[in-house]
């Protein structure tokens, strides 16, 4: 693991401070989303326990430092839209999730959760389930994978799959620590494995349903960037991290409706691949950034130009598992967004494609 130089603590020193009383005050780590994707967050003291999101204030930031707004009117407002136990403070202590707003009362550029909210909203009799394979690469403070001889390569691909032992899996420890602390959370973390290049990772977070999705997503990456900090070592969403023969990352995405979990459904799935055809490019434009160095046709990937779907294929835009065929219900596998993407992205425009607008 990272060497103590690496380190921004001293974990030794820190536990007695951790461990002293708070007088009944607690603390709530104000989470938003940024103009690049990346997670930011700053604490606030509440007078005591708070047990709804209601109950929280709003609070704001100054957007001129994150790219979310111009310096001449820099306030961004931060409402509150879910709360989480805090793995770290723990106790009564918690995490909230914000939505970000403008000073007019319109929601800030970057706010892509309220576009989403809606969608999801009016079409929630549909019960919208989804299910995200977050894969994602640990690197070195040098950039470089974690583990990776210095800039050079380790051997090729095949032993690193759901590796087990040493020179095939590399930061277990983070990744142990960061799928604990999403069940602290409350986070609907269903599994976790070591993904086919070295370094690389991937925890799945669903079934959620609606909304719910993106918000689970994006406190799970919070926590996952969180817990690496802790380790010196840095956590990259880039969807092609490694060029060359080294697979890149996605964000798998799972979905169904109730109609597809039912008998029939296999027919339902399939009048949706013809709806998901037909908007492919709308898809793939807001499936994350990067994302035409990752869907190649190769690496278990579809080509980014054109939408093809299959049963058990790995190598199509969608997948529809093998066991769904066989069953005639259940659900498909969407594997174009890349790791990068935004969930909330990426869940609303497959609810808008598949159900239709807002209105
Ligand atoms: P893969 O075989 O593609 O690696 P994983 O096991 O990693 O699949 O992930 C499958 C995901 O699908 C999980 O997050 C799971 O919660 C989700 N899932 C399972 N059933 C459904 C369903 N009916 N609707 C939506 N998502 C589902
Ligand atoms: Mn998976
Ligand atoms: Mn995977
Ligand atoms: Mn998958």
């Amino acid at each position: 693991m990272a060497d103590s130089t690496a380190l921004s603590s001293k974990a030794g020193n820190l536990q007695k401070f951790l461990e002293l009383d708070q007088k009944g005050k607690i603390i709530a780590e104000y989470i938003w989303i940024d103009s690049v994707g990346h997670v930011r967050s700053k604490s606030k003291t509440l007078p005591k326990k708070v047990s709804s999101v209601d109950e929280l204030p709003e609070w704001s930031f100054d957007g001129s430092s994150t790219g979310q707004a111009p310096g001449d009117n820099s306030d961004v407002y931060l409402r509150p839209v879910a709360i989480y136990p805090d793995p770290f403070r723990r106790g009564d202590n918690i995490l909230v999730l914000c939505e970000t707003w403008d000073s007019d009362g319109t929601p800030n550029k970057f706010n892509y959760r309220h576009e989403a909210a809606k969608l999801m909203e009016a079409h929630a009799s549909e019960h919208f389930w989804f299910g995200l394979e977050q894969e994602y690469t640990l690197l070195g403070p040098d950039g470089w994978p974690w583990g990776w001889p210095k800039g050079g390569y380790p051997g090729p691909q095949g032993p690193y799959y759901c590796g087990v032992g040493t020179n095939r899996v590399y930061c277990r420890d983070i990744v142990e620590a960061h799928y604990k602390a999403c069940l602290y959370a409350g986070i609907n973390i269903s599994g976790i494995n070591a993904e086919v290049m070295p370094s690389q990772w991937e925890y799945q977070v669903g079934p959620c349903e609606g909304i719910e999705m993106g918000d689970q997503l994006w406190i799970s990456r919070f926590l996952l960037h969180r817990v690496a900090e802790e380790f010196g070592v840095q956590v990259s969403f880039a969807p092609k991290p490694i060029h060359g023969d080294w697979n890149g990352a996605g964000l798998h995405t799972n979905v169904s409706t109730e109609a597809m979990r039912k008998e029939g459904g296999l027919k339902v799935i399939e009048a949706a691949m013809k709806k998901l055809e037909a908007r492919h490019v709308e898809h793939i434009a807001v499936y994350g950034e990067g994302n035409e160095e990752r869907l190649t046709g190769r690496h278990e990937t579809g080509s980014i130009d054109k939408f093809t779907y299959g049963v058990a294929d790995r190598g199509g835009s969608v997948r529809i598992p093998r066991q769904v065929a066989k069953d005639g219900k259940g659900y498909f596998e969407d594997r174009r967004p890349a790791s990068n993407a935004d969930p909330y992205q990426v869940t609303g425009i497959i609810v808008e494609t598949l159900c239709g607008g807002v209105n």
